[in-house]
């Protein structure tokens, strides 16, 4: 199996560490961290210099002794020497490397002194207090030691925004599917099911019989790869740069449904649906649905669900959240899709802290087919973000008399975001809001009040005839602030009490009413704004994620207002 540029630098990483912490001198060790940046920044694959024989020591930095490796390397697949050292230290060892304030000497006199190999083991020792003990170190460095152990371990849980990782799921999926001899290649899991964040990306994909090695070969070399984990016939994994891990597996077509199914999950889903197979006498796994030994089902998904007696259930479902009942009484919703949105309601200029200028937001968002956008700058309360007071609200009412004069066939909205003050009341004057096309009044400010008070702010404001829809409802940013403590239940009743509208918005860190409580409005008759919150014209664009969190929340287009003509919109409206 051909060996690629990454896995090369990373042997004689390796080996570079594994010298350093057995105390070995400085150049020697220098020669191979040397090297492993050379053979970084190549752009030529070594596999095909030393194939056509040519002279390693070209390249500046390789030396005679190294490019000797450096072949041994690629035809052996590793290194001698690496593997002496491997059997002379665990290379767990080095995984301490990524503790900011341990270098190679520090890792040896613990492994030496206290056996530590691992991080787990470092970190008991560190709770034991036996690292302030050792000589060169003391309680602040200890302290200092599992500081970074958190770090490390939140690192590890963290996952990639959906939005984040999309760009690179399209590029591989490209990428593989113009590998000769590919037939179908499908990006499976949880970003299939459109969750919020990533975590890793599992990619299927069928191909003619005899390209196996062909298409893993292509897939390990892509390039945006920082690390080679596994390289096999049918399954192999790399680390993109950004740290994203994907798994690429071949299977037989046959199997592909079942494949399919059984990798985009969820977990609980999948146990719900071979649960009913089981019932019925059926096996289901990723190869397929079986009877005894006969395969009956799984070249589609499609297939596997009929087996099992259910119609087929869109990937965003698929959460073991009542979807396996519904599809059994044939009540699925119809999902809303990107063609059913009319416009925008939620959307701001320069004027408060966004990028464009009315005219330019406007033109973007006819030119993605919308009939009308929502202009919603920020109120004088949020000064940070450019927010207006009430006379300049009328002023930006005027601006956009003036722009909707030049526009045909197009409606800019006169609207704006209004803070909701920590008393409930709203921070425009009800004379102003009342002469608006419609507000949205979101919590900027104190969010963290006690669950009780938060939500009787909200309910409160919500009680003034102008407040026409709820904006960011949580207030999260997913992976970076905790939702409010509130009632949402009791929020949503309370909308659906006062005929307010609840938004979805689409920010890709936002996503904010959560796909749970989307269900749980739209199963109540609370309507969605599915807003974008642009900041610009591109921004716009991510009416696509909202789409997709719409769908995780079982919204149709009957749930959401934007997917209205104009004057149906106003009339649904709470000042309709
Ligand atoms: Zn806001
Ligand atoms: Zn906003």
């Amino acid at each position: 199996m051909a060996i690629h540029n990454n896995e090369i630098r990373d042997i004689l990483e390796k080996v570079a560490d594994l010298l350093e912490i057995r105390g070995e001198n400085p150049f020697r060790v220098r020669a191979y961290h040397e090297a492993a940046r050379v053979v970084e920044s190549m752009s030529e694959q070594i596999v095909r210099l030393v194939a056509d024989n040519q002279d390693l020591t070209q390249y500046r930095g390789i030396g005679k002794d190294m490019a000797g490796k450096i072949r041994e390397i690629v035809e052996t697949g590793t290194l001698s020497q690496f593997e002496a050292l491997r059997a002379e230290m665990p290379l767990t060892l080095l995984d301490m490397l990524q503790v900011p304030s341990l270098g190679p000497r520090k890792i040896s006199l613990i492994y030496n002194k206290l056996g530590v190999t691992t991080l787990e083991e470092l970190k008991d020792a560190a709770v034991q207090g036996k690292i302030a003990q050792l000589s060169g170190f003391g309680e602040k460095s200890q302290q200092n030691i599992l500081d970074s152990l958190d770090r490390i371990e939140e690192a590890e849980e963290s996952r990639m925004l959906w939005s984040d990782a999309e760009p690179f799921a399209r590029a591989l999926e490209k990428y593989i599917r113009k590998v000769e001899g590919v037939r179908q290649v499908r990006v499976a899991g949880s970003f299939r099911r459109g969750r919020e964040t990533v975590g890793d990306l599992d990619i299927l994909a069928t191909c003619l019989r005899g390209y196996e090695e062909k298409l893993m070969t292509a897939f390990v070399v892509f390039e945006d790869i920082k690390q080679v984990l596994a390289h096999g016939r049918t399954k192999s994994s790399i680390v993109l740069r950004c740290g994203l891990q994907v798994d690429l597996r071949i299977v037989p077509q046959v199997s592909f449904g079942a494949a399919l199914h059984y990798f985009t999950g969820s977990k609980a889903h999948n146990i719900a649906v071979r649960k009913l197979g089981t019932d019925l006498g059926y096996k289901i796994n990723e190869y397929g649905v079986y009877q005894e030994e006969k395969r009956i089902a799984g070249k589609t998904e499609k297939s596997v669900y009929e087996s099992v007696g259910l119609v087929y259930i869109e990937p965003e479902l698929r959460e073991n959240l009542g979807e396996i009942e519904t599809a059994e009484d044939n009540r699925l919703p119809v999902l809303v899709k990107r063609s059913d949105i009319r416009g925008d309601l939620h959307a701001h200029t320069r004027r408060s802290d966004g990028h464009g200028s009315l005219e330019e937001m406007a033109r973007a968002a006819k030119a993605l087919g919308y009939e009308y956008l929502a202009i919603t700058e920020h109120s004088q309360k949020v000064a940070m973000a450019g927010g207006l007071s009430e006379k300049q609200v009328r002023v930006h009412m005027e601006n956009i008399d003036r722009v909707n004069a030049k526009l045909k066939g197009f409606c800019l909205l006169k609207a704006m975001e209004v803070d909701i003050l920590a008393d409930g009341s709203l921070d425009l004057a009800d004379s102003v809001l009342r002469e608006l096309d419609m507000a949205v009044c979101s919590v900027h400010y104190q969010q963290r009040l006690p669950m009780k008070k938060q939500t009787e702010r909200i309910i409160r404001a919500m009680d003034n005839p102008n407040f026409d829809i709820l904006g960011h409802p949580t207030a999260r940013l997913i992976n970076t602030r905790d939702p409010m403590e509130i009632d949402l239940e009791k929020i949503i009743e309370a909308a659906k009490e006062r005929n307010v509208v609840v938004e979805l918005n689409a920010q890709p860190d936002r996503l904010d009413l959560p796909h749970a409580y989307c269900k749980t409005a739209a199963d109540l008759g609370v309507k969605i704004a599915l807003s974008t919150d642009a900041h610009s014209m591109d921004n716009l664009g991510l009416i696509r994620n909202g789409i997709i969190a719409a769908r995780r929340g079982w919204l149709t287009r009957d749930d959401i207002i934007n997917t209205r003509p104009l004057s149906e919109l106003r009339k649904l409206l709470r000042r309709g």
